[in-house]
Order: C-alpha cells, then sequence, then structure tokens
C-alpha cells in the first residue's frame, strides 16, 4: 500500500531526530574549545571496600559546564566526543588530570588511595596508549598499581590481537584492569581469565531492584560467586540503600560505591572526606 510506504519512508526524518543531530553537532563543536577555556572538571566517588570499610579508591568522572549549554552529562557527551575522534584528546587530559590529582593526595598523607579512571574503547585500540599512560605515571611520581583503568565488555570483541597486547601491556606494568557495567554486554569467561582482569563492577541496573527483584539477587549472587571462583574482585555499583548493602555483604561482594556512601564530588571534599574518616565498621552507618 503506496501510503504505508509513504509513512515509512517519512518515518526516517522525524523532527525529533533532527533535533538529535544539531545538538549532536552543537556538542561537537563546542567541545572544540572546551579544553584551552578549563570548561572540563573531574569529580571523584569513593569505591569502599565491604571487609574493612576503608576507601580503596576514588573513581575519576568527567564533568563538562559549557558556559552557553549548562552542565552536560557525560552519557550525552562521551558518545559525541567518541564520534568527532575528540575522546583522544579528552581522555589524555582526564588521565593527566586524576593522576596528578592522586599524587597530591599521597602527598596529603593518603598514600594507599587509588584513582580509577573510565577508558573509552577508542582510546584502548590506540597502540601508544601503554607508553602514554606510562610516562604520565613517571610525570607524577606514582607507581603504575595505584592505577585502575575501567573497560567496558566487549573492549576486545573489535579488534582482539590488539586488544590483547594493550591488556597484556598494561597489566605487566602492575596496573589494574576492571570490567565496568558488567552484565550488561558480551564478555566471555576466558576472557576474564586471560586477561587477568582484578575487577568486576556490577552494573547498576542490576542493583537499583534487589529488595524487590528475585531475579536481580540471583544475577548479583551468581556474578559473586563466578568472580570468586575466578579469583576476580567485585565492586556494585549505584549502591543507594542499606538494605542493598546488606545483601551485597551477606553475598560476600567486595566493594560497593554509590550514593549511600558518597555521591561524586570535588577533590577537595575528597580531600577532607579522607582526613576525618573512620573506617566504617560493618552494621553501622557512614559517617
Ligand atoms: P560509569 O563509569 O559506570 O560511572 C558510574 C555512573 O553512575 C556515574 O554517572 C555516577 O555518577 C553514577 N552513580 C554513582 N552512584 C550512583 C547511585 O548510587 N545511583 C545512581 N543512580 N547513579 C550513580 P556519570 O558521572 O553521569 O557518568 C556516566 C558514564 O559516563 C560513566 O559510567 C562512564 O561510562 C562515562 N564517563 C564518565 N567520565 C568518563 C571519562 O572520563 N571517560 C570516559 N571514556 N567515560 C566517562
Ligand atoms: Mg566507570
Ligand atoms: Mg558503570
Ligand atoms: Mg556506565
Amino acid at each position: 500500500h503506496a501510503k504505508l510506504d509513504g509513512r515509512n519512508t517519512y518515518r526516517f526524518f522525524t523532527p525529533q531526530m533532527h533535533a538529535k543531530s544539531v545538538r549532536a553537532l552543537q556538542l561537537e563543536n563546542a567541545m572544540r574549545r572546551a579544553l584551552e577555556r578549563n570548561e572540563f572538571t573531574l569529580h571523584y566517588q569513593p569505591q569502599i571496600c565491604l571487609h574493612t570499610g576503608e576507601i580503596r579508591s576514588v573513581e575519576a568522572l568527567l564533568r563538562w559546564n559549557q558556559p552557553e549549554l549548562g552542565q552536560i552529562s557525560p552519557a550525552e557527551f562521551i558518545p559525541v566526543a567518541e564520534d568527532s575522534g575528540q575522546i583522544l584528546q579528552i581522555g589524555e587530559w582526564v588521565l593527566r588530570k586524576a593522576i596528578t590529582q592522586l599524587q597530591t593526595w599521597h602527598q596529603e598523607g593518603f598514600q594507599k588511595l587509588k584513582v580509577a579512571v573510565n577508558l573509552s574503547a577508542i582510546q584502548f585500540h590506540q597502540p601508544q596508549l601503554p607508553e602514554l599512560i606510562g610516562r604520565i605515571l613517571l610525570e607524577s611520581e606514582i607507581s603504575p598499581n595505584s592505577l585502575e583503568l575501567e573497560l567496558t565488555e566487549g573492549v576486545a570483541i573489535s579488534d582482539p590481537k590488539a586488544a590483547t597486547l594493550t591488556m597484556d601491556a598494561l597489566r605487566e606494568s602492575g596496573i589494574w584492569l576492571s570490567i565496568d557495567d558488567f552484565g550488561t554486554g558480551y564478555s566471555s569467561l576466558s576472557q576474564l581469565k586471560r586477561f587477568q582482569i582484578y575487577k568486576l563492577k556490577i552494573d547498576q541496573s542490576f542493583i537499583r531492584d534487589l529488595d524487590h527483584d528475585s531475579n536481580d539477587r540471583a544475577i548479583v549472587n551468581a556474578i559473586i560467586r563466578m568472580a570468586q571462583a575466578l579469583g576476580i574482585q567485585t565492586t556494585a555499583e549505584g549502591v543507594e540503600t542499606q538494605a542493598q548493602l546488606d545483601f551485597l555483604r551477606d553475598q560476600g561482594c567486595d566493594e560497593a560505591q554509590g550514593y549511600w556512601f558518597s555521591k561524586p564530588v570535588s577533590a577537595e571534599q575528597i580531600s577532607a572526606l579522607l582526613a576525618s574518616y573512620k573506617p566504617w565498621l560493618p552494621n553501622a552507618s557512614p559517617k
């Protein structure tokens, strides 16, 4: 039927789709000046050890405050930066900023603290990545085993050979590799073992409804059991309630990260938190 065909064709050009591409273009253009104009900052969110209550590491999360467009979420601008290739420059800035900040925290006396940095698959497929990171670590006199890199599942799928070389080089230098958003993508168990993955970060979509969804409880339980069998650490993302925390501790989950403990905050707020922090004890509330 001609009318139906016409309508189906027309659906490719909805006003929403047009608006979306204009927005992406707008972000892409604004991003070209963002680094030199100092529009990016990093916030940091603690990852708490569920065995000792210590803050073991903080995850660096990128923030972009654009003067005309306001605060833009990384969930929106990171994909734009990946499409335009600008993620390479931005990602290098993030690495340098986070590692320099870690040097400051170490100098303030928090020598055991580690920092976790999110890497895009595009950065990961740069053969020079291990060398670049090695140089930044040297500049800041930070040991590789104070750095965690968060990769999403599937990083190794598009170019397994190159990914294997990069993963091996990073691991051999002493850097810790984590799989972010675990459970939402594809990763084979043999890959987890092969790449000597240090940590699985259980995606927050499985944590959100833990209190009333028995399927989520079964999934989280299975992930923790599997990780334990492989000798891999687990971190639950997006922990917001005491009930979620109790379940996770009960299951033997190693770390928690989420609003229950702290939102992502500025570097100065992390310093203040560390200075006054008493390792949280079992069955007590934080702070
Ligand atoms: P992610 O790495 O999985 O980071 C966790 C996200 O969950 C962060 O969102 C964090 O603010 C949020 N979150 C933490 N605790 C809770 C909680 O209890 N409840 C809820 N509802 N959310 C929580 P954010 O900062 O908006 O970042 C979104 C994503 O953007 C990140 O997900 C990461 O994939 C990406 N991203 C952020 N910074 C960078 C970066 O420097 N480089 C790259 N390549 N990606 C980044
Ligand atoms: Mg992450
Ligand atoms: Mg995540
Ligand atoms: Mg994510």
